[in-house]
């Protein structure tokens, strides 16, 4: 939000419009395309909202490939491959290995990275999730190892439950001290 272009050029901090600016990427806007190697960093951004695909979960590995995927679903894409990010419009470069320094890096380039109050993308496969009353509805069941109280999830994709339990806050600490 305080972040200054610091290039010159307009002092407004109205980046609208500016496709390939690294600055202001937030979930509501922007689609994202993680290359290979970068699957944890996928379910990161997909507990902060992202709709975060992931190419190797899309069949693409490819540099071509995985261009056209990004261009075809206007997916920004997110990668350590410099040349792959050189050849690709608004493409993020990682230089980190790490997850969290990874977080860090997309943070200082702009990328909005805040968890969700509750989640609705799946962090295994990307699915859209739809919140489950397993109090109310005899049809469902709170899973064995789910806590006994608070809201559940489940991925309309592939099926897997959700609850904003410990890793949840975990994750949300690690966000907060980017
Ligand atoms: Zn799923």
């Amino acid at each position: 939000m305080n972040e200054d272009g610091g290039m010159g050029g307009h002092g407004g901090e109205d980046t609208h419009g500016d496709a390939t600016h690294p600055s202001a990427i937030a979930p509501d806007r922007d689609a994202l395309l993680l290359d290979a190697m970068l699957g944890n960093l996928a379910s990161y951004l997909r507990m902060c909202g992202y709709d975060a695909a992931y190419a190797p979960d899309r069949g693409v590995e490819d540099d071509t490939a995985i261009r056209s995927l990004a261009a075809a679903e206007g997916r920004r894409l997110i990668t350590r491959d410099r040349s792959l990010a050189a050849s690709t419009p608004g493409a993020v470069l990682l230089t980190e290995r790490e997850t969290t320094d990874q977080l860090r890096e997309l943070h200082e380039a702009g990328v909005a990275l805040e968890i969700e109050a509750q989640p609705s993308r799946c962090g295994a496969c990307n699915g859209p999730v739809e919140r489950v009353d397993v109090d109310e509805d005899e049809n469902e069941e709170r899973p064995e190892y789910a806590p006994d109280e608070g809201p559940i999830w489940r991925c309309l994709v592939c099926d897997q439950h959700f609850w904003t339990g410990s890793h949840w806050d975990d994750v949300a600490e690690t966000l907060a001290s980017l």
